[in-house]
């Protein structure tokens, strides 16, 4: 039985010391039950601390991070925001919330995130476009100084999805801190878990960060104007991070560093297991990013084998797998919307790629299942 047990790609994982009860408890002794509370406060405080953003907004889900992110960049109906193609649509889908229209910017094989060459050659094309959504996936480091040096020149702002990369780095600094304004997924897969959950961080300067995570929180909270009555004179929205969840994310703010070193473990291991199999790239880990690997993920070169094989025989053991993600220029739902290609590197990462569990409650047998699973085709 126990030699069954499934096998994740990443599962919750909580403190051993039991820190987010504690969080809870608070919340519960203090009967704040509310979408505000000690715990959202210092939540929003110790994710400053750690990541080195300004001000942060806790709020439910990665993806309103990414909806209120964009809104306060400015981002209105009828703009054009260039969008990295390889994501979650979780990344594109509130630029369509907004009314805005989605460029699709294809890949840096060297990264897997978008290409400075294709954004570059989106700006030539749509030289008036103003906002550009960057992504770190499976915590691999975009080149942000490279997209950054392109948006300065056409004076467009960066908002960076570091959902899947909370705790790299790019040289040296954290990964969603680059920005304007950066977001942060507490997703049950993500690397820590509130079980849902997200964090928009504004990194301009101090007062503005201030103004426009006010504003943020406002918008989150219904935009209800000071009055005895109930008063809009904005559109709101109900996103704002509830007290309880706070307090798991408190807590699991405490073992971060633990995850990100369990998750450079797991990768370790595999690079090291694959290392003699010439037809395994595992994904690029550059000089500028340490990574919190996420997920370890590899392509595959060659015809020999494909990556549909892998994951039916892990599959059949029980242990989870996925393909890397799906480009948005593919998706039924996005593609009517222009994408700039740089040789399909986006697509060629999908159709190639497979990733591996990299859960950190998986023990170091388990991982050696999987590496034989994987090994048995190249024998
Ligand atoms: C998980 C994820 C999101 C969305 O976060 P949620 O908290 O699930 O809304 C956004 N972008 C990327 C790249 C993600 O992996």
């Amino acid at each position: 039985m126990a030699e069954n047990k499934r096998i994740f790609l990443s599962s919750p994982n909580m403190s051993s010391q039991g820190y987010e009860m504690e969080y809870i408890k608070l919340a519960f002794d203090t009967n704040w039950i509310a979408p505000l509370g000690q715990n959202v406060d210092g939540f929003e405080n110790e994710m400053c601390v750690y990541t080195g953003a300004k001000q942060a907004a806790a709020l439910s889900a990665g993806t309103a991070a990414i909806h209120l992110g964009l809104k306060a960049a400015g981002v209105k109906e009828g703009d054009r925001v260039f969008c990295q193609t390889l994501t979650f649509s979780a990344t594109a889908n509130p630029i369509i919330y907004l009314g805005a229209e989605p460029v699709f910017i294809d890949s840096d094989e060297k990264t897997w995130n978008m290409s400075p060459v294709a954004l570059r050659r989106a700006f030539e094309k749509y030289p008036d476009t103003k906002y550009v959504v960057v992504v770190h996936l499976y915590g691999l480091a975009a080149d942000i100084d490279e997209i950054k040096n392109i948006c300065d020149e056409y004076g467009a702002v960066i908002i960076e999805d570091a959902a899947e990369s909370l705790g790299t780095t790019y040289k040296g600094k954290m990964t969603g801190t680059f920005g304007d304004y950066g977001i942060y997924s507490f997703n049950g897969n993500k690397i820590i878990t509130t079980s849902g959950g997200g964090m928009l961080v504004c990194n301009l300067d101090d007062e503005t960060a201030r103004e426009r995570i006010q504003k943020v929180r406002f918008w989150s909270t219904q935009s209800r104007d000071p009055a005895r009555h109930y008063q809009h004179s904005e559109i709101g929205y109900n996103y704002r991070m509830s007290n309880i969840v706070a307090g798991i994310g408190r807590g699991q703010l405490k073992v971060l560093d633990e995850r990100v070193a369990q998750k450079r473990a797991i990768f370790a291991r595999y690079k090291e297991a694959f290392a003699d199999i010439a037809d395994i790239h595992m994904m690029p880990i550059n000089d500028f990013c340490e990574p919190n690997c996420w997920l370890t993920c590899f392509t595959l070169a060659g015809e020999k084998v494909c990556p549909n094989e892998i994951m039916d025989a892990l599959g059949a053991e029980n242990i989870e797998s996925r393909p890397i993600w799906k480009p948005m220029h593919l998706q039924p739902f996005f593609e009517k919307y222009d994408y700039i290609d740089n040789g399909s590197v986006a697509e060629k990462l999908f159709t190639s790629g497979v990733c591996l569990p990299s859960d950190t409650n998986m023990t170091e047998e388990q991982q050696v299942k999987v590496i034989s699973i994987v090994r048995s085709f190249f024998n």
